[in-house]
């Protein structure tokens, strides 16, 4: 809090997506978590790409205060044998915020669609399970490269809340964003907004209002400018996709920052 009273550090700013388990980083974890808190990170979210990785993620999340994970299968991953069972005893762990990633990415021809299709219908039904036996329904972190509208198609047929979904890097133009904001769902970006090939995806932000706003990097992945095609991206780099965002809208950091990591607070439930 003293680098906000002095008004050199953001503080309370959140990553609400970014895989940090496994060899992602190869220079050691420990180095980019202190830059993320130099940076004014408050709070990042571990999202997990498989059941293994949740338990990594999990073990993160135990070891440092200021990460939290999730439980889910990236739509990569189908194809092979996933034990969905354990996601209910993930899920239940405090640390863990959210369902996800899941979803479908119809950009690579391999895993196949209906590969994707049986395991994000797979995790669903394992979600209705866990709703089912009563408590807080916990949101979920959604996948949906070149497939938002089957995605929405899915998860209206199987009977989920919008206002419990998050889109994350959404890089998609308006015009489907509207069916998204329809929806209920909430949607986060990434770098890719910064980028100058990707207008129609600035456009979209535009559209979406500040309490379903959030932000996140997706990092080891996607760094945003001005540090473009840097490796890996990290979660400190969150404050260039916000300001980036903040400029768009006319508002300062603080306002912005302060708004999208108040939607990110209330929608995952971070203390
Ligand atoms: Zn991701």
């Amino acid at each position: 809090m003293v680098g906000a009273s002095c008004g050199t550090v953001a503080a309370n700013v959140i990553d609400t997506h970014c895989h940090l388990t496994g060899d992602r980083y190869k220079g050691g974890l420990g180095a980019i978590l202190t830059t993320a808190r130099e940076a004014g990170l408050s709070a990042m979210i571990a999202v997990a790409v498989d059941v293994e990785d949740a338990y990594a993620a999990q073990s993160l999340s135990e070891a440092e205060p200021d990460v939290w994970c999730t439980a889910g299968v990236h739509p990569s991953e189908a194809g092979r044998d996933h034990n969905l069972e354990q996601l209910e005893q993930l899920i239940s762990h405090p640390r863990c915020l959210a369902w996800g990633e899941m979803g479908l990415d119809g950009h690579w021809p391999d895993p196949t669609l209906p590969a994707q299709r049986a395991l994000f219908e797979a995790q669903l039904a394992v979600v209705k399970q866990v709703d089912g036996l009563g408590g807080a329904l916990k949101p979920i972190i959604l996948h949906s490269r070149r497939a938002v509208e089957e995605v929405l198609e899915t998860l209206k047929r199987v009977g989920i809340c919008g206002s419990r979904c998050v889109f994350h890097c959404f890089t998609e133009g308006p015009e489907l964003i509207h069916p998204v904001l329809a929806f209920g769902a909430h949607v986060s970006f990434t770098g890719v907004v910064t980028y100058r090939n990707a207008a129609d995806v600035a456009a979209a932000s535009d559209e979406v209002p500040l309490d379903r706003l959030m932000v996140e990097t997706d990092s080891p992945y996607l760094t945003p400018e001005p540090h473009r095609g840097t490796w890996p991206n990290e979660p400190a780099n969150v404050v260039h996709v916000s300001h980036y965002l903040a400029a768009r809208r006319g508002m300062s950091n603080a306002d912005f920052e302060a708004a999208t990591d108040a939607t990110a607070q209330s929608f995952f439930g971070v203390p």
